[in-house]
């Protein structure tokens, strides 16, 4: 097999023949593989990966970590040319732990990456192939050469592809060629070299089918499509940041600058307070400097940031809800109205039909679900006949099927809404006369727009045709000629009072010389049959999820093309509307002018008998009004409104590939449920980003105060007094970094897992021009860093001989004790931090990653105290029981502190 130039002039029985393809089965599966192997995947080819080794260099790639392994260098060089003698530990310290630091960089950036691309890959776009004989659904990178595509509305068109047949087919093609209506498309030769426009028998890769149905055979994939040769001239493109990801790299650029401000005012006043005799007291104070900015300058913040993110939006996934990019976990949180569908989504979409209505009377079918057992009971008067008529004249107009299980269960294939007619059929007679006297002979399918479907069978019997229509009972009428409409109205009104929805059914008998071509020729002068009214019970869990809303300040809104009497109903039922509540329909919809209209959308929660494009003016008019708007959608004509909305979310089952790819989350059981949920964990995460950035500010705010006010402070609090050495450091540089490792990584990442400790669905959706890092952030941020401090440099006076309070230990302890005081108060702050207004003691053992962070970080701060290399590495002494205890206690003044702040501010809230 070679590959096909211009496949849209071969002689069809040639391409197929070149491509080694077979139209009746497809290719084998073996065959499919071998291809794979030889062709690669159906992908376009992006830039390649960064290869492992850059990445993890890439961690240094920081002009503060330049410095420190500069001033490394410079140390190396003194303690060389000072005849080596020893260890030279502080370097070696710092080399470590810059070493370190980069390899849980590396490790956190590598998680996030993967969390990534495991999304890709759910959200993978699929195909429908014939392979191995049987109709398959692949993930489009599978495609290959040779391949027969089946295609049907919605499908995006996997790979570029030669028509063999198409059914009024009709692909949006504006991706590739910019034509922006829709081309119809149909098999036959195209003789030479046509503009890609003009090719009507091919389908291109990265087009969508709009319309109708098509089977394709498979000439190009990957960079061999006409999308690839488009694509090897664009890179790929950056994924834009999210707003909060920039704010947050914009606070970490000047909270940076002013770091290295007061490092240098450190290193200034070290320098001009301090005698620096030798090159390696000059070291000592660039370390000290260059070691403060490194561990408080927030550069990891990013790395967290994507983490938290990625792994949130995985939990998501696991509970249903995918969302495609980070970006909408942040928008989610802010969600300020979802409009959903009924069908399927606030309901179960398992319909069984309770009510057949027919000239006669009304007759009552019982049973549930798809067990085709239940009694029908006519009115009197009713004949039995007539509701046959009904329920086999549904049936004979449908596409699904239902079978009984080798469980002798009984399953359906296909829209419940048609299954349901064969169920309640079954219940009244064998469908075998039906199926064995009818022949199908053509249909026009049932669409959202037209709201009915119709088909075209010939009775065997008579030799004659029979139109049959099912639709929406008011629709079906108007293409009536024998109907009492004012009865078909009352009948409606009477099942949608009882929250059935309803189906109108209507027929006609034709001899075979009045069939014309076009089938919607024959939808006329029909004779009314009867109208059924089936169930479709709301999903259990609804209900509660739109109190959940309702509660979170959300507003619910149902956008249905069913019956407004049904619709107001069921809202009702799942209480998303009160009594007295109102529902719009599509066609008052159109009558009003855009500003009634944005009127109408601030109080009207129910649409109903709307056709997909209102969807779009409802977005756009909510997000007028300031909303935040999420939408979920199904078919292809949704995709619109779902792109336009603030969260577009697609059905999982019942979506097609088009609105799948353009929602910005996939709902993956069609539920309504999950999409409040899926609300719910965006701002959980929210909540945790806002948690870990409070503590990880407040942490660096801590140690930036703790070094300048010691060395400003440092007569006063009896630290130059006690130094035998030259220069006064109240915290060394191996000290300051290593709080910046014990802190900054696993307790940060901890409470980016957050469970959730404020009510977070209790309080209205979050602003979204509010910025994440508020006034009331700040001030919480300087407060605790301020506590910290002074209870680091309280500890340190607290043993030192001279200072405010006269103590009885040497420098080494003293600085050993504040050391630790600093490190514990973080440790403490991480309960804080966990809710701006709840104790830190509310379910303080709910976060087991904390506790466990935690715990390692007391232990790890003991060994640096206790074990001997480890206290010369750390210039560390050791503490008795009582220096233990004090600096606990000092330690623990950041938790009282905000304890004290959190009970006034419950009391003033509650006032
Ligand atoms: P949603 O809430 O998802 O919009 P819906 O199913 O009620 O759901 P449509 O699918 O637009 O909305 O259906 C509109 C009306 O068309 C229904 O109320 C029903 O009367 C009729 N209908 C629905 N499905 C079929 C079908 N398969 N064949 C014929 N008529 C149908």
């Amino acid at each position: 097999m070679s590959t096909i130039s211009q496949p849209q002039s071969v002689e069809i029985n040639r391409l197929i023949a070149n491509l080694g393809a077979d139209l009746d089965s497809g290719l084998s599966l073996a065959e499919a593989d071998d291809r794979l192997a030889q062709y690669g995947p159906n992908s376009l080819v992006s830039t390649p990966p960064v290869p492992v080794w850059r990445r993890f260099l890439a961690q240094f790639h920081d002009p503060l970590i330049y410095l420190l392994l500069g001033a490394i260098a410079i140390s190396l060089g003194a303690w060389w040319f000072q005849g080596h003698q020893g260890w030279p530990i502080d370097a070696m310290v710092i080399l470590f732990i810059v070493v370190a630091n980069a390899c849980i960089g590396f490790f956190q950036e590598s998680r996030a990456i993967d969390a990534v691309a495991a999304l890709r890959r759910m959200t993978r776009s699929q195909v429908t192939v014939r392979r191995g004989g049987q109709a398959r659904l692949i993930a489009a990178d599978d495609l290959v050469p040779g391949d027969i595509l089946l295609l049907q509305e919605g499908d995006n068109v996997g790979a570029d592809a030669r028509l063999v047949e198409a059914n009024a087919l009709t692909i949006a093609e504006a991706a590739l060629t910019g034509e922006s209506t829709a081309v119809t498309k149909h098999p036959g030769r195209i003789e030479g070299e046509v503009p890609l426009g003009d090719r009507h028998n091919m389908v291109f890769r990265g087009t969508a089918v709009t319309q109708g149905t098509g089977v394709a055979v498979v000439t190009a994939t990957g960079m061999d499509t006409e999308v690839g040769a488009v694509a090897t001239m664009l890179s790929d493109t950056e994924q834009e940041e999210t707003p909060l990801a920039k704010e947050i790299a914009s606070v970490s650029r000047w909270l940076g600058v002013i770091v290295i401000v007061i490092a240098v005012l450190v290193m200034v006043t070290i320098s001009l307070t301090s005698n620096i005799a030798t090159m390696s007291d000059a070291v000592t104070v660039l370390f000290l400097g260059v070691s403060l900015a490194v561990a408080a300058v927030p550069e990891g913040l990013p790395a967290i940031l994507s983490i938290v993110l990625s792994i949130g939006v995985q939990r998501m996934a696991a509970r249903n809800a995918i969302v495609k990019d980070l970006h909408s976990v942040e928008t989610l949180g802010s969600a300020s109205v979802i409009c959903s569908d009924k069908t399927g989504t606030l309901t179960t979409n398992e319909m069984t039909i309770q009510q057949v209505k027919t000239e006669g009377g009304t007759a009552h079918i019982a049973g549930v679900g798809y067990e085709p057992i239940g009694e029908v009971t006519c009115s009197t008067g009713q004949d039995i006949n007539e509701v046959y008529d009904v329920l086999a004249g549904g049936a004979l107009a449908s596409n699904a099927e239902l079978h009984r299980e080798a469980d002798d269960s009984w399953e359906i294939v296909g829209d419940p809404t048609e299954a349901a007619f064969f169920v309640a059929e079954r219940k009244l007679a064998d469908p075998i006369d039906r199926e064995t006297r009818y022949e199908r002979r053509g249909e026009v399918p049932f669409s959202s727009e037209r709201k009915r479907m119709t088909t075209l069978s010939r009775d065997r019997e008579t030799g004659e045709f029979v139109v049959v229509m099912k639709g929406a009972p008011d629709v079906v009428a108007k293409y009536c000629a024998q109907v009492d409409e004012a009865q078909v109205r009352a009948d409606v009104a009477e099942l949608s009072d009882q929250a059935l929805r309803t189906i109108g059914i209507a027929s006609r008998r034709l001899h075979p010389e009045h069939i014309s071509e076009d089938l919607e020729d024959l939808e006329r002068e029909l004779i009314y049959e009867g109208t059924v009214g089936m169930i479709d019970p709301p999903r259990q869990e609804v209900r509660e999820a739109i109190a959940q809303a309702q509660r979170a300040g959300i507003r619910v809104v149902m956008i249905t093309g069913d019956h407004p009497a049904t619709a107001l109903r069921i809202a009702q039922d799942l209480g998303l509307v009160t009594a007295g509540g109102t529902a719009l329909s599509g066609i008052e919809l159109d009558k009003l002018t855009d500003a009634e209209f944005a009127e109408a959308v601030q109080d009207v929660n129910v649409f109903a008998r709307v056709a997909p494009q209102h969807k779009l003016r409802i977005v756009d008019a909510l997000q007028d009004a300031g909303h935040v708007v999420a939408m979920t959608g199904d078919g292809v004509n949704d995709a619109p409104a779902l792109k336009s909305a603030d969260i577009g979310v697609a059905m999982g089952i019942t979506g097609t590939e088009v609105t799948k790819d353009a929602g910005a989350m996939i709902l993956r059981d069609d539920n309504f449920a999950t999409i409040i949920a899926a609300v719910r964990q965006g701002r959980d995460i929210f909540d945790n980003i806002k948690k870990f950035l409070r503590y990880l500010l407040s942490s660096n705010m801590g140690e930036v105060c703790t070094v300048f006010f010691g060395v400003i402070f440092a007569g006063a609090l009896g630290l130059r007094g006690a130094s035998t050495e030259d220069i006064v450091l109240p915290l060394l540089a191996t000290q300051i970094l290593w709080i910046n490792l014990i802190t900054d990584t696993g307790p940060a990442l901890a409470l980016g897992l957050d469970p959730e400790t404020d009510d977070t669905m209790g309080r209205p959706p979050r602003a979204t021009h509010e910025r994440v890092i508020n006034l009331g952030m700040w001030g919480i941020i300087f407060w605790v860093g301020a506590v910290m401090a002074i209870s680091a440099l309280l500890t340190m006076d607290f043993f030192l001989v001279g200072g405010f309070i006269p103590g009885s230990d040497n420098l080494e302890v003293a600085r050993t004790a504040a050391f630790t005081t600093l490190v514990f108060s973080q440790l403490f702050n991480v309960f804080s931090s966990r809710s701006t207004t709840h104790s830190a003691f509310k379910d303080i053992a709910s976060n087991q990653w904390l506790l466990g962070a935690v715990i390692l970080g007391v232990v790890l701060q003991f060994m640096v105290v206790e074990v001997p290399f480890l206290q010369s590495a750390f210039g560390t002494a050791s503490l008795d029981f009582e220096h233990w205890v004090v600096t606990i206690g000092f330690a623990s003044l950041v938790l009282w502190a905000e304890e004290s702040r959190k009970l006034i501010a419950r009391i003033r809230n509650r006032v």
